[in-house]
């Protein structure tokens, strides 16, 4: 933990006090978060038997379920990829690739149907044989324009709190890393990259959606290095932005309950996990709390 890091020298006298209050602080923030943990998992089952959510399972069984080398090879094309279909799958849902985008390879199955006599008592997907492997393009959603997707994810609107985001970037350098804000396609919020210390902000959202995605990031930034598991890894950060938002009397629901929802699958999965993690998320947020806290004290 980096506690300290905002303390200008002057008041350095008063530090122990600070300590202290800091300490108050991070056991207040964790027993307040297992109560918004907890509202956090409620939203989310929630939201998973709304008619929203349904037409959105819908839509998402018109995309395939990528094997793991493919999910590999489309994370090293595209580390940013969040929905991946062909160009096909793309026209038919009412949107198109937009010019010049470079085309994310994927290696598909290439299958023969056995003959009919030697597969009689067979099921029918039995009746099917692999005989290699093709090249398929496929595009990301951020690749493509058009009718808008059925999105269980509601941005979020207005704010203005720019000493806040100064803050959360104070705490962000304090770690290593850089802010940036940057242009970015309407699908994306933000990203965080360990190799380069770096976090992207999309710039065209709202000064709350920013705010919400730079405590994403650097949750991400704090506990996801040569981390692996993708959708862990977003239910996580996301969970450490709720909890941080509601913290800061924001209210992030109308984004995080569908965006942990849709990494997370179906709600007991998504209660499963956040209990698994909840630990680590309370941690981070704390984290985080404790530093605007004390950031906000020396400023003051
Ligand atoms: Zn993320």
């Amino acid at each position: 933990m980096r506690i300290g890091t905002f303390v200008p020298l002057d008041l350095a006298s008063s530090r122990h006090e600070l300590c202290h209050k800091v300490r108050v602080i991070i056991m207040a923030s964790i027993n307040r978060s297992q109560d918004v943990l907890d509202q956090l998992s409620q939203g989310i089952s929630t939201l998973a038997t709304s008619d929203e959510w349904q037409a959105y399972l819908k839509m998402q069984a018109r995309f395939h379920n990528y094997s793991y080398a493919n999910v590999l090879l489309i994370m090293k094309q595209y580390p940013d990829a969040t929905q991946v279909a062909g160009y096909g799958t793309w026209k038919s849902l009412g949107r198109h690739v937009k010019k010049g985008e470079k085309a994310i390879a994927i290696m598909a199955p290439i299958l023969y149907k056995a003959p009919n006599e030697a597969t009689e008592t067979l099921e029918t997907e039995n009746k099917y044989r692999l005989c290699g492997f093709k090249i398929v393009n496929v595009f990301d959603v951020s690749q493509t324009e058009g009718k808008s997707l059925t999105d269980p994810c509601q941005k979020l609107n207005g704010g203005n709190c720019h000493s806040l985001y100064h803050r959360l970037c104070e705490f962000a350098n304090s770690l290593g890393f850089h802010v940036f804000q940057k242009e970015m396609g309407p699908e994306l919020n933000g990203n965080c990259s360990h190799t380069k210390k770096r976090i992207n902000i999309n710039k065209s959202n709202s000064s709350t959606q920013q705010i919400k995605t730079l405590i994403h990031e650097i949750a991400h930034a704090v506990m996801h290095e040569n981390f692996d598991d993708r959708a862990l890894g977003e239910l996580e950060a996301e969970s450490v932005a709720y909890v941080t938002c509601e913290s800061l009397g924001i209210d992030s629901s109308d984004y995080s309950f569908g965006y942990i929802l849709s990494w997370a699958g179906n709600s007991a999965n998504a209660e499963l996990l956040i209990r698994q993690s909840c630990s680590r998320i309370q941690k981070t947020s704390s984290m985080i709390i404790a530093a605007l806290s004390e950031s906000k004290d020396a400023a003051a």
